[in-house]
């Protein structure tokens, strides 16, 4: 396979949140990952940023830790860590507070990209921002990378856009949001966008509906209370669900130019009909002898934030119009799966008898566990005994289909280096974080209004039986939650 990959120019890659959990479990295992695949340019840099009091050598015992822990063993090869943390540095900052600053300022070079990580909570982002341009360390090449949660409402997040703005142009700004930088979220672009089979079916005349699921097992134990100030909603539709449906949905940019997907990203989310409260439904998991309840995780007896939600949305745009978009996600299912399928409608005629051959195809693109494809069509069962149909699925999974497949690089790894070498393409723009809580906050004012409780669901279920009969009532059904 020839690898065209496009060269980074050398940078010094700020982590303000140097220390914290994210960038010990994804970016400075990410960073080392892309380092061994000769990606880094020589003369990079990487500064942890954050408020324990580290020198470098204390910081890169820490960063080679983190690699021996969240990297794969068969790639620790003692010397190139050695060689990787020879370009790690680290300077204790405050970013409520001045300690820290004149240093960072002194410790940038001319000449070089510079680029800023907030991996720190939310609060800190503005003032982050607001240091960076008064100690004129960033320049107008400068870019910072701004982690989820991206306000709680339209009016947070246009505050937020608000403050960063003051000190960054939008160019300048990447607002992560990690689901675009999975293998597959990028195949399904490539697979609309770079094949004709599918795109002349892309369309209400042929889809019946599409279901996104992002199912996982876990409860929220550990981070109950942060999430309950949230909820499923704002924790995963507003932005990953979103995202998702944009990709599926979007009509075919003219070219693969950020603001030219970014813009036809937003028509979407634009075009989403306000959802009636009946065709929500949102659960709290139950707990059991083994795993707590939700309400326990939350260590909120009174919680009324969902830990599951099903959603039916619609489309007004004539590509899309009648076809129903079925969003899923939620805690402690049965399974950790993230999937969309695109659920084609059945053949308008059966030419071998009324219960053969009428079933439509199902385009399953997969994001987790084992990133890949699917889609299933029918074929005659093999074997004598005349025209009996089955259905298969052609499978790829692209860890087979590709020469190196288990090295598919994470998300994080790939963001990254997007962001150094400049492109926005799959990142957010603000007006599209914006027109996602236009869409969102009504929603979640309704059922604040009417003060409706999540229904308890068993822990280890699909959610509860509310979010089938979702489907029954339409005659369809949702897809198993499996890995
Ligand atoms: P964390 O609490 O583990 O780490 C926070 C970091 O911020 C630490 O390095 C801490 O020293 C630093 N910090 C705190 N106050 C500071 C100050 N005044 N000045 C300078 N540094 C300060 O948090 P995390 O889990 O790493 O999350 C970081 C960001 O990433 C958050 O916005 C979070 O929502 C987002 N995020 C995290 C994950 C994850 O898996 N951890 C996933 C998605 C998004």
């Amino acid at each position: 396979m020839v690898s065209r990959v496009i060269p980074v120019e050398v940078f010094d890659l700020v982590i303000f949140g140097g220390t914290g959990d994210l960038a010990r479990r994804k970016i400075l295992p990410g960073l080392y990952r892309r380092f061994l695949a000769g990606q880094l340019p020589e003369g990079m840099r990487i500064i942890g940023a954050a408020r324990t009091d580290f020198d470098d050598a204390g910081y890169r015992s820490f960063v080679n830790d983190a690699i021996c822990e969240f990297v794969k063993p068969s790639k620790h090869d003692k010397e190139r860590i050695k060689e990787f943390v020879e370009n790690i540095h680290y300077l204790a900052v405050d970013a409520m507070g001045e300690s820290g600053w004149t240093e960072l300022a002194a410790l940038m070079r001319p000449g070089v990209i510079r680029a800023f990580y907030f991996s720190v909570a939310p609060r800190l982002f503005g003032p982050l921002a607001e240091r960076l341009h008064e100690y004129e360390i960033a320049d107008a090449d400068s870019r910072i990378v701004v982690e989820k949660p991206f306000g709680r409402d339209l009016e947070t997040a246009k505050a937020l856009n608000g403050v960063l703005a003051e000190s960054f142009d939008e160019h300048q700004i990447y607002r992560i949001d990690h689901y675009l930088g999975k293998e597959t979220v990028q195949n399904l672009m490539a697979v609309r966008f770079g094949n004709v089979l599918f795109e002349p079916l892309w369309n209400s005349q042929y889809v019946d509906h599409i279901q996104i699921t992002v199912a996982e097992s876990v409860g929220v134990g550990g981070r109950g209370s942060y999430y309950d100030k949230s909820g499923a909603i704002r924790d995963m539709v507003q932005n990953h669900l979103m995202q998702l449906l944009c990709l599926i949905a979007m009509e075919p940019p003219s070219d693969f130019e950020p603001d030219a997907v970014r813009d036809e990203k937003l028509k979407v989310i634009r075009a989403l009909d306000p959802v009636d409260q009946a065709d929500i439904v949102r659960g709290q998991y139950r707990g059991d002898d083994d795993v707590a309840s939700y309400l326990e995780d939350a260590e909120n007896e009174d919680s009324t934030t969902e830990s599951f939600i099903a959603m039916k949305l619609g489309i007004s745009n004539w590509r899309w119009k009648g076809t129903p978009i079925y969003l899923r996600t939620g805690k402690r299912l049965r399974d950790r799966t993230s999937e969309i399928a695109v659920v084609f409608k059945d053949p308008p005629h059966s030419i071998f008898g009324p219960q053969e051959g009428r079933r439509g195809n199902v385009l399953v693109i997969r994001l987790q566990p084992n990133e890949g494809m699917n889609l299933r069509v029918t074929i005659k069962e093999p074997g004598p005994g005349g025209m009996r149909l089955i259905e298969v699925p052609l499978d790829m999974s692209f860890a087979e289909a590709l020469a190196d497949g288990d090295d598919i690089p994470d998300a994080y790894e790939r963001l990254i280096m997007d962001v150094m070498r400049g492109n926005q393409t799959l990142f957010m723009r603000g007006d599209e974080v914006e027109a996602a809580w236009a869409w969102t906050d009504p929603i979640i004012e309704a059922w604040e209004k009417a003060r409706t409780k999540p229904v308890p669901y068993d822990a280890g279920s699909s959610g509860p039986d509310d979010s089938l009969m979702l489907l029954h009532r339409d005659g369809r059904r949702w897809r198993e939650i499996k890995a």
